[in-house]
């Protein structure tokens, strides 16, 4: 069975400079005020370690995305703190978040999300482009495809591209800024098991291989298994069951 987060201490928290994140009492309130109101996340208190990999677990509606989505930089919390190699997210402006997420995160979501009319080397090249693309970035994107398997689908589009395929271009995409941390919004929920196990693989091996601290919400034991960590949320709120 594999270790369980808990909602930590804050001293526990603020003692130690090992965490890539340390989330504070965060809270996700949609809609506040109104008849629609819901509470997403509920005072989430956690920290996750530089370099581990951990699995968020928890049924559909129980605040996984809204997590996610704040940890890496695309939303803003409620109420709380979070804090990312240091830098305290919750108070930063759209254009400061922006530039963690260039520089900081890399991203994977369960639709792939690659631009139809671009090839997979020009979607892994795709959050470089407000900077302009050198040679030597060409060059990396290559590489980065040859990593995940896929150096001779460099000019593919994606409708030329299998499932596992799109997914490992995907991840190929979220490395090509170096990311000290990636989140992965269950990659593997558009694909069959074995594919999912592949998928899975490749984002353990880059956790093991460079050091990057990975992030992954699954539904499969199998998978948590395979993590350092699972974090269970359960109605916005960390179980410890
Ligand atoms: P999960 O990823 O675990 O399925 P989510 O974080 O997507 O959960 O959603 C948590 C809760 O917040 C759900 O009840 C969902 O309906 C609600 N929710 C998510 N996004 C929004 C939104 N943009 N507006 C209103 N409610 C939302
Ligand atoms: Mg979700």
């Amino acid at each position: 069975m594999v270790d369980r987060i808990h909602n930590s201490e804050r001293e526990e928290l603020d003692n130690s400079n090992n965490f890539i994140i340390k989330a504070y009492g965060l809270y996700k309130i949609y809609n506040a005020g109104e008849p629609s109101m819901v509470t997403a996340l509920n005072n989430v208190s956690f920290g996750i370690e530089t370099g581990k990999m951990i699995a968020i677990a928890g049924p559909s509606g129980s605040g996984k995305s809204s997590l996610l989505n704040i940890l890496g930089c695309m939303d803003s919390a409620s109420a709380g703190k979070a804090i990312l190699d240091g830098i305290d997210i919750t108070i930063l402006s759209e254009r400061e978040l922006s530039e963690i997420r260039k520089n900081k995160i890399g991203f994977i979501f369960q639709e792939f999300l690659l631009i139809p009319t671009l090839s997979a080397l020009e979607n892994v090249l795709l959050p470089l482009i407000p900077d302009g693309i050198s040679k030597a970035d060409r060059e990396k994107a290559l590489n980065i495809l040859e990593q995940v398997g896929l150096r001779d689908r460099a000019d593919h589009k994606p409708k030329e591209l299998s499932g596992g395929e799109k997914q490992r271009v995907a991840i190929a995409r979220a490395l090509i800024n170096s990311p000290a941390i990636i989140f992965a919004d269950e990659p593997t929920g558009n694909l069959d098991t074995k594919t999912g196990d592949e998928i899975l693989a490749i984002l353990r091996d880059l956790n093991q291989n460079t050091g990057v601290t990975v992030v992954v919400v699954s539904h499969d034991p199998l998978v948590w298994e395979k993590t350092d960590l699972l974090l269970h949320l359960i109605d916005g709120q960390i179980s410890y069951a």
